[in-house]
């Protein structure tokens, strides 16, 4: 009799395989698609299988604040991908990474952290650490004496995105992690702009990662989501009980949804790289073009860093229309196919004014000195046909030319 259990995760399997068969829970029923658990509790057998499942002692579900069958396949599916000891999802990214950060660092700690980041990862460093007594160090992320010129004695944590928003900005992750460790911090890596299939902090000496899973994980535009990936050791000792009693629980329906999308991740990331790669290349040259960032391209100031540590350049382009804010205006406003939104990540190609909307808090002289200029456009590739989205940024090249 043929056994309905589904296949144990291989050593040798590669990422897309653990992708669509890691993780997997199977009911009686033997269904095929991963189930959706909605379900707020769970029920006991006995008294005495209660009491052993509050001892921690049978390893059943208790109720879908602490763990729910559904989230448990989406954890120990990324857990697989990332390479990691641990995994717990959250409701979003921000609860990733604010349960990651507080749910570690207390009143006397110093964090530092790279000054250019995801606008809500500031806010946590920059108003919601000091309230709690933690300080805190910004620097360049890109130079990597600056990381070891901020650290203090009481410094606990070194906190970064790379590539970061929108310049893609490289941070070296195993210069900048052998720096943390040997002043006895642990280091945190938003790893959202590269995506998990085209960089591994944790094998560069990271210690935590995060993921907003709203973004690739999904990867259609539909759920919220996020991820904290590290050691058996941190999450017994700070980030378990934290989810476990303050509550940013990831929902079974959005765990559900974020499993199906893992499924298709490696394909979508290497469709969108590549046509990202054709955009670049388009775009790099012509008139009215100022400046294209991308790994890929020649004259990327950190082209040997992106060898390095990833896998692949991405599929976020940053370009900047000569002629600023205006010239900017008028590409994204002749747009028929990409779509002006802040997210990216998606199946759909997505474009951002980062000046006005994502950086637009910021003053006008730190947004200048993270480079992000007026004429400055952050492209999200999606899965359109790549001859489409180069006609598309055609019609915004003519507009922006015209004025
Ligand atoms: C979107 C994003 C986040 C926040 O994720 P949410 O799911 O929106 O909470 C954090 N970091 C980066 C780099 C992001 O792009």
């Amino acid at each position: 009799m043929a056994d309905i259990k589904p296949p144990q995760p291989d050593p040798t399997w590669s990422p897309e395989t653990l992708l669509v068969h890691g993780g997997t829970l199977r009911s009686q029923f033997g269904e095929i698609s991963e189930a959706m658990f909605l379900t707020q509790s769970f029920v006991y057998q006995t008294a005495e299988q209660a009491e052993a499942r509050f001892k921690d002692e049978d390893p059943g579900f208790i109720y879908s604040r602490f763990s729910n069958p559904t989230v448990a396949m989406f954890e120990e599916r990324m857990r697989l991908l990332e390479g990691a000891e641990a995994a717990r999802a959250t409701a979003t990214g921000m609860a990733a990474i604010t349960a990651a950060l507080l749910s570690y660092l207390k009143a006397g700690d110093h964090i530092v952290a790279a000054r250019a980041m995801f606008g809500s990862c500031l806010y946590v460093v920059q108003d919601l650490c000091p309230r709690f007594g933690i300080s805190y160090t910004l620097v360049d992320g890109r130079e990597t004496e600056a990381w070891a010129n901020a650290v203090k004695p009481n410094t606990k944590a070194f906190f970064f995105e790379t590539p970061a928003n929108p310049t893609l900005d490289l941070v070296d992750i195993a210069a900048v992690s052998k720096i943390a460790h040997d002043a006895g911090a642990l280091v945190f890596v938003d790893n959202v702009f590269a995506t998990p299939i085209l960089q591994k902090p944790l094998e560069h000496g990271a210690d935590v990662v995060m993921y907003s899973a709203t973004k690739h994980i999904d990867g259609q535009g539909r759920c919220l989501g996020g991820v904290v990936l590290g050691s058996e050791k941190y999450l017994k000792d700070h980030l378990h009980n934290f989810l476990r009693q303050t509550g940013p629980a990831m929902s079974p329906f959005n765990a559900w949804v974020m499993l199906k999308g893992l499924e298709t991740l490696p394909l979508r990331v290497r469709a969108q790289c590549d046509s990202a790669s054709k955009v670049a290349s388009h775009l790099a040259g012509r008139a009215g073009v100022a400046k294209v960032l991308y790994a890929e391209l020649p004259n990327f100031p950190q082209k040997a860093l992106a060898k390095q540590q990833m896998l692949g350049p991405g599929q976020m382009v940053t370009f900047v229309i000569e002629g600023g804010k205006p010239a900017a205006f008028r590409f994204l406003n002749a747009l028929k196919l990409i779509k002006i939104s802040n997210n990216l990540g998606d199946a759909k190609s997505l474009i951002t004014h980062p000046a006005t909307t994502t950086h637009q808090r910021l003053k006008p002289e730190d947004r200048l000195g993270l480079g992000i200029t007026d004429g400055m456009l952050r492209l999200s590739v999606g899965l359109e046909a790549a001859s489409d989205l180069l006609a598309d940024i055609d019609r915004g090249l003519a507009a922006a030319t015209a004025g």
